[in-house]
């Protein structure tokens, strides 16, 4: 894509001095620029930090490979990068919270170069909605900052770590202003569909959004959270691995192992690649089974990562000296059992290895895909055996795997023997299943999908976001409509919408204002009037029984017509197992609440909080809802947040699903007006769409075409709207009385 602005930490290039102490340019290592590099060939610009900074003339040859380097000196790379994004953000994601310092002032420097960034792509962009396409840990605050400097942006945003479960990104001093940072994007996309719901669950759970079929509302524009795990180049990788120079290099490699099994391992020395419990199965399997000493032979490449940080020091220390116990132990003359190579190797001599090993084994203790599995399984054609962990991203789509647990050392011995013997027919099967998956899911796949987004028209992105109106402003525009129509529904919530909350859920009562609009309203001629409300059908009977208005309780689950006394149940129920449980975690909540309250309605349970403190209230909401929900995981029910509430409601139970069985019974209508002021709402919203009018009371992003400020504007506004049609049909009905 010609205009797009790629946004990583790195350039795909590093400046290193030369021997003449010039600037010179090398490759970048790694899977994410291995992966983007594809994506800028296309066009566009590419911003990152180039390694240090460079002369001026380096910097106008950078740009004429439209890399643009970020301003930002050694020092502030080191400590926004080694001293938070590595010793914070790297650790806490992977699940391995002892690891992690949290320093603030390395919070700061991580904030100020996420500025730096931020002015570098705001000064590139070329259009009102310029298409930036933001990458990784490094810079999660940058979506946010972009936003601010481009409110039209297009901004893409994809994390190739793992998002961790709510409950340890819990740890993260600064979790608010992260996911704040994030939320600047249009489009947030994660490897997994776990990591997916992690972000989904944190995000409810510190923030209080909720994410409805993968999509938040923030203000009024959408974000939506998207599960795809990148791809490898495989036309790429294959060229590369199927050269001439290839095919040279894999003779010499078979040569040096003939008559050996080759066990392959390509790891950054980080300590998240779980290389030590490698070694130690590597070892079990040398000491239980004798078979294999000298007849396996584990080939590791160990790439430097991050020497800056004394942990990753240790584990390359600890990695060696481990190798040396095993070399030491099980080794002959001429004949080690793990060649050990530290340092980066050339795509050429990994391609050969790709090709040469007989087992790969990739067993991170987390990690948020792996591609050397995905590049394995790309260049490897014959009978090869790939051993991952079931801790890698990449488990979840290469289901043909010898899946170990790499803390199981013990297991993963035995998998790795498993592999060794594995059946040569049954091997190239797996691997043929994966490397159909792997090559339909390549790079280009993966870009696609996540640009495609960033390019398309942009209607419908932002919500409508409906300013609010005056009640007369609005009346004015729909009324003639109304006044005019032969049939017309409308359709209202109740609390928070005709009538303003109270304290104590109960003292809602309708006042005398309200009985009056709803009898003059439903006793129009030709017009239905709805109470579609979260109410149970007591309530509703005793306040509205005696109206000329019909009634649905429970968030839609009950339907009352006017002119019947009998309720039906807009879907069966089965016995509600749930709702004992529900009670006593929502009574514990109450206990530890001051103020806070039970409803229960037939087919839901809600946990009031309006009267508690506001923030001891929200708190308690917010761990009540995490709670639920994985409470009842398995449960036909769903976990819905409201105005100073947490619900408990049968699944298949919307107020949305009984505004199309009301309009399947009574249907069609000429006219229709919903309105409403929470969440549940917006189902009703999403239901009538563009075949009528849908009024939220209240500011927020909506579905909803049109707001007013309080449930007293919406009278206002519903008794104009009762003038007019009124004045209409007595003038016609004395225009006909005179003809
Ligand atoms: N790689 C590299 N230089 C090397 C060895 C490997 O650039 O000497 C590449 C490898 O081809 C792969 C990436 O580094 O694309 C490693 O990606 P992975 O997802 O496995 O782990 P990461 O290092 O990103 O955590």
């Amino acid at each position: 894509m010609n205009g797009l602005i790629l946004v990583s930490n790195r350039l795909p290039i590093t400046i290193r001095q030369s021997r003449t102490g010039e600037q010179a340019f090398v490759q970048s290592d790694g899977g994410l620029v291995a992966g983007l590099r594809p994506v800028h060939k296309r066009g566009g610009q590419w911003v990152g930090y180039p390694g240090e900074e460079p002369t001026s003339k380096v910097r106008r040859a950078l740009i004429r490979k439209r890399l643009i380097p970020v301003p930002l000196s050694a020092s502030e790379y080191r400590s926004y990068y080694l001293g938070y994004a590595n010793s914070a953000i790297w650790p806490l994601f992977h699940y391995l919270i002892d690891r992690c310092v949290f320093r603030p002032e390395a919070y700061r420097a991580y904030h100020a170069a996420n500025e730096r960034f931020a002015d570098e792509v705001a000064a590139r962009a070329r259009k009102k909605d310029q298409p930036v396409w933001v990458h990784d840990y490094q810079l999660m605050l940058l979506p946010r900052m972009l936003r601010e400097r481009l409110p039209d942006a297009r901004i893409g945003f994809f994390l190739h770590i793992p998002f961790p479960s709510a409950e340890v990104f819990r740890v993260l001093p600064q979790r608010e202003e992260i996911l704040r940072g994030l939320l600047g994007a249009d489009l947030i996309g994660v490897h997994t569909y776990d990591y997916a719901q992690n972000l989904t669950n944190s995000l409810r759970r510190f923030l209080g959004l909720e994410a409805r079929d993968g999509v938040v509302r923030v203000e009024n524009r959408q974000v939506r959270i998207h599960a795809q795990a990148m791809g490898v180049d495989v036309k790429g990788l294959r060229n590369v691995a199927y050269s001439r120079r290839v095919d040279r290099r894999l003779k010499t490699l078979r040569k040096t192992f003939r008559g050996r099994k080759v066990i392959l391992g390509v790891d950054r020395l980080d300590y998240t690649k779980g290389l030590p419990l490698k070694l130690a199965a590597f070892r079990r399997l040398l000491e239980t089974v004798d078979e294999w000493r000298g007849r396996a032979v584990m080939v590791q490449v160990a790439v430097p990562t991050r020497r800056g940080i004394e942990s990753y020091r240790e584990q390359k220390d600890e990695v060696e000296r481990l190798v040396g116990e095993i070399n030491g132990l099980f080794g002959a003359p001429g004949q080690v059992p793990i060649h050990y190579q530290y340092g980066s190797v050339s795509q050429e001599e990994l391609a050969a290895l790709y090709r040469l090993a007989d087992v790969c084994i990739v067993t991170p203790l987390r990690d948020g895909l792996n591609l050397v599995a995905k590049e394995y399984v790309a260049c490897h054609d014959s009978d090869g055996v790939l051993v991952l962990s079931e801790f890698a991203g990449a488990a979840s789509e290469l289901g043909e795997a010898i899946r170990v647990n790499p803390w199981d050392v013990e297991g993963t011995a035995e998998d790795l023997e498993r592999a060794l013997r594995m059946d040569p027919a049954v091997s190239r099967e797996r691997m043929g299943a994966m490397h159909s998956r792997v090559a339909a899911n390549d790079i280009h796949r993966w870009a696609d999908d996540l640009l495609r987004p960033l390019t398309e028209p942009a209607e419908g992105r932002l919500l409508a976001g409906p300013p609010l109106l005056e009640p007369e402003v609005l009346s004015a525009a729909i009324g003639p409509e109304f006044a005019a129509a032969s049939r017309a529904l409308i359709v209202l919530d109740y609390d928070g919408t005709v009538r303003e909350f109270t304290p104590r859920f109960e003292d809602a009562v309708p006042t005398a204002e309200i009985r009056q609009l709803l009898e003059k309203l439903g006793t129009l001629e030709d017009v239905q009037v709805f109470i579609n409300s979260g109410r149970d059908r007591v309530t509703l009977d005793a306040w509205f029984g005696a109206q000329p208005v019909s009634l649905i309780a429970e968030h839609g689950a009950w339907l009352r017509y006017m002119d019947s006394s009998t309720w039906t149940p807009l879907r069966h129920s089965g016995p509600a197992a749930w709702k004992d449980r529900v009670i006593r975690v929502m009574n514990d909540y109450v206990a530890r609440t001051p103020g806070a309250r039970i409803e229960e309605k037939e087919t839901s349970l809600v946990w009031h909080y309006r009267e508690a403190p506001a923030d001891l209230g929200a708190w308690q909401a917010l761990q009540l809802t995490s709670l639920l929900e994985q409470m009842l995981a398995q449960s036909p029910v769903e976990v819905v947040v409201g105005a100073r509430i947490v619900e408990v409601r049968e699944q298949g139970v919307d107020k949305g699903r009984a505004y199309a069985a009301v309009v399947e019974a009574m249907g069609p209508f000429q006219f229709v007006l919903v309105a409403g002021d929470d969440e549940t709402d917006e189902d009703l919203f999403l239901g009538v769409g563009a075949h009528g009018y849908s009024v939220r009371v209240g500011t927020g992003g909506t579905h909803a075409r049109a707001a007013v400020e309080s449930p007293a504007a919406l009278r206002k506004f519903l008794a104009d709207l009762l003038e007019q049609r009124a004045k209409v049909r007595t003038g016609s009905t004395r225009t006909q009385q005179a003809t």
